[in-house]
């Protein structure tokens, strides 16, 4: 078992979803992905809130009670068997005979898990280089239309980068999968939350941890030859924890090294991931 589908546990490989789907055919719908310590979801409440924000941002009407959901990702963990996973959760408008204007039927809830490996480059550092940012007005919504994001990740990943920084208006936003931050003057500094950025729940985790550490925690937009000129530099997000940078496309940041700021934040992180509570 590694899959649901509207009250079904099935496998992943199962043929569930029917083509009349408006996920599969319109990118109709919201998604978050929960990672698994040892059997503990972490920040599982944050998680929720935002994928019932995105529901409620695109109109969609997800069972208010939201007791239920969670008991069906729990339930699909246990079933599962692992202890380190991610978890995939995504909601769309349901199945109906295909037509933009919204069908009157329930909404569709899918999830899949597959086991997590923490990535090494998470020791060294990484590469990015900058792109535009092409998508559209709403990315605080985590809305199952990723086309930009896709294609900005695969250019990256083409040049040898792990990531894309995307730049609008000249100033950073996040990442395509993920959200940036500065260390200058031994502050850390990241694009304020706005409706063109995702607001990250590994973000709120940082942002905690440097407030209970003293570190100055600035929100204010930065440019890409601010982070050229940072002295640290790291992005985050559930998948890819902490992930110090260390370049940015040909110059090197820090001297190619994980500043001390960047370690102190992970080794917070993993305390808070210990320390996470079950539910
Ligand atoms: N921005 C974007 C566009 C993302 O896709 C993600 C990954 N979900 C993030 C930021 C980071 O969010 P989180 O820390 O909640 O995973």
């Amino acid at each position: 078992i590694s899959a649901y589908f509207n009250g079904k546990f099935v496998d992943a490989n199962d043929p569930v979803i029917p083509i009349d789907e408006r996920g599969h055919q319109f990118g109709d719908g919201v998604y978050e992905v929960i990672r698994i310590y040892n059997g503990k979801p972490f920040m599982l409440e944050e998680h929720v809130d935002r994928l019932y924000q995105s529901a409620y941002a695109i109109k969609l009407q997800i069972d208010p009670d939201c007791g239920a959901l969670k008991n069906t990702m729990l339930e699909l963990i246990r079933e599962s068997g692992l202890i380190n996973l991610d978890l995939y959760v995504q909601v769309t408008r349901g199945m109906a005979s295909r037509n933009h204007l919204f069908p009157d039927c329930p909404v569709s809830v899918s999830m899949t898990v597959k086991p997590f490996r923490t990535i090494k480059i998470g020791e060294k550092g990484a590469g990015v280089t900058f792109l535009p940012d092409e998508r559209w007005q709403n990315c605080f919504i985590k809305s199952l239309n990723l086309l930009p994001n896709i294609l900005a990740k695969q250019s990256a990943y083409e040049k040898g980068f792990l990531e894309a920084v995307l730049v609008r208006d000249g100033k950073v936003t996040e990442g395509t999968s993920s959200n940036v931050y500065i260390v200058k003057n031994s502050s850390i500094i990241t694009t304020p939350l706005s409706k063109h950025i995702l607001s990250g729940i590994t973000r709120m985790a940082v942002k905690g941890i440097a407030i209970e550490n003293g570190i100055p925690f600035i929100e204010k937009q930065f440019t890409p030859d601010e982070m050229i000129q940072a002295d640290e530099i790291f992005i985050t997000s559930t998948t890819m924890e902490i992930m110090p940078i260390v370049r940015v496309e040909d110059h090197e940041i820090n001297g190619g090294e994980v500043g001390t700021i960047t370690r102190t934040l992970q080794e917070q992180f993993k305390e808070r991931i210990f320390h996470s509570i079950p539910v």
